[in-house]
């Protein structure tokens, strides 16, 4: 199957190029002057007035993941499929290794629920909560098996927790081993204080899961990670930045030239805690951790953007649904499963950076793919419209207008956090790996197409 994108801008983390491009069986073949093809395809996508992007690469997903007693709504073939329809071409999600096991046996269990499932290409990122010297041994044929990036938790004391000793251990054998330490970087021993003295004065509303883990919590424990990983000399991704106190810290840490990375997600760009304190219980589908922030702090992450020192958007991806998993916590904030739908619209929402003047179209492409390609093993694999490169292609049409609803998104979840929302800025079409999964309002994917991606490791280690 051959296919030729015609009449496209190209875009790139360097610029916009008018220019043709030719896709052979998975493969971009060629990338030419527009009109200038001499050859006969098989089939011909128009891409006139509309950009011509590398598929999106979503970095942080929680497919299936067990969360107190229940599981995230998004399957590996929904929550892939859902990312297809908005532009996304491959997903690094996080395998959960349960205190007490094994990581090569967490890593089975995730092959077991992704493999032959996925709507897209995946890779997993490996959560480690127990470690040992059984586990650290294990780290190490984690990164053989091409998952290279490990993340630990400051927060979830008696669940995910890790000490700063056991994080210190898990530095020394990334520093040895070339992995990546991601970092889920909350003061959990103070925040849990908090939420006891909140449960026990009777606050118990969904906006008091955002009051009892203030800003500075995620400054602290970022500042501490940064040392940590200074310390052992091992490389450091944030994950999910929030707060402008983390945010801080991570400028200090990168302006110093420590290897330190840190994305942020579309909600922090977007929504706030007023949305958390919305009544009826509303705010529990914007509960997740960090939480959602004062206003104040969005300005200073979409500068962040600008300045590099939040080098990449993902999205969390976590959705429960408020029927029946959100309702959980009803009467109890703590008991909220922790989480939110967004696979689907991180390009559309970054995009809205672009419409606003907040970012580049450049910098648009770069932080929602090029960048995580780079940061996560798979360049010039994916991240890039080039040559050699998987046909991952993203036709987004730049002035259609949609608005975001429940109604109409593909997550298998009840709610959408960005209801009514409407926007500018649509997928048209989506290549993956050479197969039209997406054109228009039509589906031609399937879940067995995506493949396990055995990534390299992080290319921007100095
Ligand atoms: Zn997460």
């Amino acid at each position: 199957m051959s296919i030729l994108v015609k009449g496209g801008a190209v875009l790139s983390p360097t610029g916009s190029v008018a220019a043709d491009v030719v896709v052979d069986g998975e493969r971009i073949t060629a990338v030419v002057a527009p009109g200038s093809w001499p050859g006969t395809v098989d089939t011909v996508i128009d891409a006139t007035g509309k950009y011509v992007l590398p598929g999106g690469i979503d970095g942080h997903t929680h497919m299936e993941m067990p969360f107190g007693g229940t599981q995230s709504a998004d399957t590996f073939e929904t929550g892939t499929t859902a990312a297809a329809w908005g532009g996304t071409t491959t997903i690094v999600d996080f395998a959960v290794q349960p205190k007490g096991s094994s990581l090569l046996s967490t890593m089975d269990r995730w092959h077991e629920k992704a493999d032959g499932n996925c709507a897209i290409d995946y890779g997993f990122h490996m959560i480690v909560s127990d470690v040992n010297d059984g586990t650290l041994k294990e780290m190490d044929a984690c990164v053989d098996a091409g998952v290279n990036t490990f993340k630990m938790f400051m927060a979830y004391p008696g669940v995910f927790y890790s000490t700063d000793g056991e994080i210190l251990l898990a530095m020394q054998r990334a520093r040895a081993n070339g992995g990546t330490i991601m970092m889920h970087a909350e003061n959990g021993i103070a925040i849990d204080q908090l939420v006891a003295q909140a449960l026990a004065a009777g606050r118990t509303d969904p906006v008091q899961h955002g009051l009892t883990r203030p800003p500075e919590l995620e400054g602290e424990a970022t500042h501490r990670a940064i040392q940590l990983a200074k310390v052992t000399g091992a490389p450091l991704y944030i994950v999910h930045l929030s707060a402008a106190q983390a945010l801080e810290a991570v400028a200090i840490a990168r302006n110093d030239g420590q290897n330190v990375f840190a994305e942020t997600c579309p909600q922090y760009l977007f929504l706030s805690i007023e949305d958390l304190a919305k009544p009826d219980f509303e705010g529990a589908k914007f509960v997740a951790s960090p939480p959602l922030r004062e206003k104040s702090h969005q300005g200073a992450l979409w500068q962040g953007l600008r300045t590099n020192d939040l080098s990449v958007v993902s999205t969390d991806h976590c959705p429960f649904c408020f029927v029946e998993q959100k309702e959980l916590g009803r009467g109890d904030f703590s008991k909220i499963p922790n989480g939110m739908p967004g696979v689907e619209h991180r390009m559309d929402l970054i995009y809205q950076g672009v419409v606003g003047g907040e970012l580049t179209l450049q910098r648009w492409v770069e932080v929602t793919s090029t960048t995580p390609a780079r940061m996560f093993g798979l360049y010039p694999r994916k991240g890039v419209i080039a040559p050699g490169s998987d046909a991952d292609i993203v036709v987004y049409d730049p002035n259609a207008r949609q608005t975001l609803s429940a109604s109409t998104h593909h997550m298998a979840v009840d709610y959408s956090a960005y209801e009514g929302l409407e926007i500018t800025g649509r997928v048209d079409t989506v290549l993956s790996r050479g197969r039209v999964v997406v054109d228009g309002d039509g589906w031609h994917g399937a879940k067995g197409h995506g493949r396990f991606l055995s990534r390299e490791l992080n290319q921007y280690l100095n």
